[in-house]
C-alpha cells in the first residue's frame, strides 16, 4: 500500500527518501510505503496550515463539528478493515486494534459534541452595568507530533479537539506506522475538512525539529519518549512557544495483602502485557506486600507463561510480537542486564527467535529497587516484582521512580485506597484495576517527568488547544 503526504488539500508523494513501514510478525513483508517530505515540504505545509486558519476559526463550530462526525463514521464503517492493517503494522492483537480504530471514532464524536458545551464563563463586575466575559479562541497553527505505539487513537485524541476548537494541523506520525495515520487524514478530508485545515507529513527527528521550531507553528503537542519530549520541550522554552508532551512511564501495580489475588494477577498481566507492553501506562513493576508475594508471583508467572504470543492477525492469539527489530533488541538487553544485576525470571526472560520480533511474557523477581530495571523504561512485555513490608513502604516503593503517569492498586480497604489517592505521586491512578486504560471524556497525563503542561483528553484539552481573552464588557454610556 502506498502511502502520500498531504499538504495544503493536496495529496503528494514527497521529495525526501523512501521509507516503508514492515509486518513485525513476519518483518519481510512491507504494509506500507511512501516517502518523507523535504524541509521545503515542511515549509508548504505550514504556509498551508496558517492560510487554512481564519476560515477554519471563522468557520461555526457545529459545521466543525459536522465535519468530525462524518469522519467518526467513516472510521466506524471501515474499523474492522483499519483494526486488521494496525495489527499487521504495529503488532498488536487484531481485537485491540480493531478497539483503538473505534475509539479513535468515539473520540472524533466526543470532540464534535463540544459544541453543544458551554465555551466560557460570565463573571459579574463591580462597575455598574458592565460584566467580565472570558471567550475562547483557537491558538492558530498547531504542530502534532505522535509516537508509534497508539497509530490511530493518539493522533485522534490531538486532532480532534485541536480541529474542533478551530486550529488548523501540521502532523508528524511515526514513521513506523504510517498506514493508520494515511487513514485518518483520509477518513477526515472525505468528511469534507477544508484544504490546508490538516496537513499530514510523513518524517524522522529533522521533520519533527523543523516543525517544532517552525514560527509560523503557534503551539506543540507532542506524545512519546521522555528524551525526546524533554528536546522539545527545552526548544519550546526558548521559543516561548506553549507545549504540551506525554511521555515515558515506568507504571506501578501494588498488591496489597487483603486484594482479591486471582483478581489481581489477571489485571497485572494484562496492564503488563496487552499490547505487548507498549502502552505508555503498561504496568512495569508490581509491588506486592510480602505475605502475599509467593503466591501473587506464582499466578501472575503462571498466567505469562500460558500466554499465546503469535501472530496478531490470528485468533486466539493474546499478544503479538514488538514494533521493531530495535524495540526487540533494546526489551531482549534490558532483560540481560536485570538478570546480570541479580533478578530471577520467574516467567520468560530469554529470547523469542521466531523470524518476527517476538519476545517472551516476562515476569522478574528483583532483588530490590537499586536495579536499572526499577528505572528505565523497557517498553516491552516484561515486570519486575518487589516485595514491601506494609503499604506504607509499598506507596514509598512506587513513588520512587522519576516517572509518574500511571499506577494501580489493589486492595479491599477504602480508606487504603483514598490515602494512595493522596500519596501517589501520578496523573492517572486505578483502584483495582490494571494500570492501563483511558476514557476519553476524563483528563490523561502524567506527573512527575512523565507529562509537561496541560493535560489532554476530556475538557482537559480545552486549555491547551484554546487561549482566553478576558473582555471587560461595559454597557455603553
Ligand atoms: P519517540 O520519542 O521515539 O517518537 C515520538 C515521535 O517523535 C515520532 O513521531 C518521532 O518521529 C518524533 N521525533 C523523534 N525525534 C524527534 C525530535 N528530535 N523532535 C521532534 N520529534 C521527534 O517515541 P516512540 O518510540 O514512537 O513511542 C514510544 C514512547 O512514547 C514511549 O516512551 C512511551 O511511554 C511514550 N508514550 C507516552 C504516552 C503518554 O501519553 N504519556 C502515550 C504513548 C506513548
Amino acid at each position: 500500500m502506498d502511502v502520500l503526504n498531504l499538504i495544503g488539500g493536496r495529496w503528494i508523494e514527497g521529495e525526501g527518501e523512501d521509507f516503508a513501514s514492515a509486518n513485525p510478525a513476519w518483518p519481510a513483508e512491507v504494509v506500507a510505503r511512501g516517502r518523507f517530505v523535504s524541509g521545503r515540504e515542511v515549509e508548504r505545509a505550514v504556509a498551508a496550515a496558517r492560510e487554512a486558519a481564519p476560515g477554519w476559526a471563522a468557520t461555526p463550530h457545529h459545521a466543525r463539528a459536522a465535519v468530525l462526525v462524518a469522519a467518526a463514521d467513516l472510521v466506524d464503517r471501515d474499523a474492522e478493515e483499519w483494526g486488521a492493517e494496525l495489527a499487521r503494522e504495529e503488532g498488536k492483537t487484531l481485537p485491540e486494534a480493531i478497539a483503538e480504530v473505534r475509539g479513535a471514532a468515539r473520540i472524533l464524536r466526543y470532540y464534535a459534541g463540544e459544541a453543544d458545551r458551554e465555551s466560557g464563563e460570565i463573571y459579574a463586575s463591580p462597575r455598574p452595568g458592565e460584566n467580565v466575559l472570558v471567550v475562547r479562541k483557537p491558538v492558530g497553527v498547531v504542530g502534532l507530533i505522535t509516537p508509534f505505539n497508539f497509530p490511530i487513537v493518539i493522533p485522534a485524541w490531538k486532532i480532534g479537539p485541536a480541529l474542533s476548537y478551530g486550529n488548523t494541523v501540521v502532523w508528524k506520525p511515526s514513521s513506523l506506522v504510517p498506514l493508520l495515520a494515511y487513514r485518518l487524514a483520509q477518513a477526515l478530508t472525505a468528511a469534507g475538512l477544508p484544504d490546508g485545515v490538516l496537513n499530514l507529513v510523513y518524517g524522522e527527528a529533522d521533520a519533527g525539529t523543523a516543525i517544532v521550531g517552525h514560527p509560523g507553528v503557534h503551539a506543540i503537542s507532542f506524545t512519546g519518549s521522555t528524551a525526546v519530549g524533554r528536546a522539545v520541550i527545552a526548544r519550546c522554552g526558548e521559543l516561548g512557544k506553549p507545549v504540551q508532551t506525554e511521555m515515558g512511564g515506568k507504571n506501578a501495580a501494588i498488591v496489597l495483602a487483603d486484594a482479591d489475588l486471582d483478581h489481581a494477577a489477571e489485571q497485572v498481566c494484562l496492564g503488563a502485557f496487552r499490547s505487548t507492553g507498549q502502552k505508555c501506562t503498561a504496568t512495569s513493576r508490581l509491588i506486592v506486600a510480602s505475605q502475599v508475594a509467593d503466591e501473587l508471583l506464582e499466578r501472575v508467572a503462571a498466567r505469562a507463561a500460558r500466554l499465546v504470543v503469535g501472530d496478531p492477525l490470528q485468533d486466539g492469539v493474546e499478544m503479538g510480537p514488538l514494533v521493531s527489530a530495535a524495540a526487540r533488541d533494546r526489551v531482549s538487553a534490558g532483560v540481560v542486564r536485570a538478570v546480570e544485576e541479580g533478578a530471577k525470571p520467574l516467567a520468560g526472560g530469554g529470547r523469542d527467535d521466531r523470524e518476527g520480533w517476538f519476545a517472551p511474557p516476562t515476569v522478574l523477581d528483583l532483588p530490590g529497587t537499586g536495579v536499572d530495571f526499577w528505572h528505565t523504561e523497557l517498553f516491552g512485555p516484561v515486570v519486575g516484582a518487589v516485595r514491601a513490608e506494609g503499604t506504607e513502604e509499598a506507596l514509598a516503593l512506587a513513588n520512587l521512580s522519576d516517572h509518574g503517569l500511571s499506577a494501580a492498586i489493589f486492595t479491599r480497604d477504602l480508606g487504603v485506597a483514598l490515602n494512595a489517592v493522596e500519596r501517589l505521586e501520578v496523573g492517572v491512578l486505578h483502584i483495582n484495576s490494571e494500570s492501563a486504560g483511558t476514557f476519553p471524556y476524563v483528563p490523561f497525563g502524567g506527573a512527575k517527568q512523565s507529562g509537561f503542561g496541560p493535560k489532554e483528553q476530556g475538557r482537559a484539552a480545552r486549555e491547551f488547544f484554546t487561549q482566553t481573552v478576558t473582555v471587560y464588557l461595559g454597557a455603553p454610556a
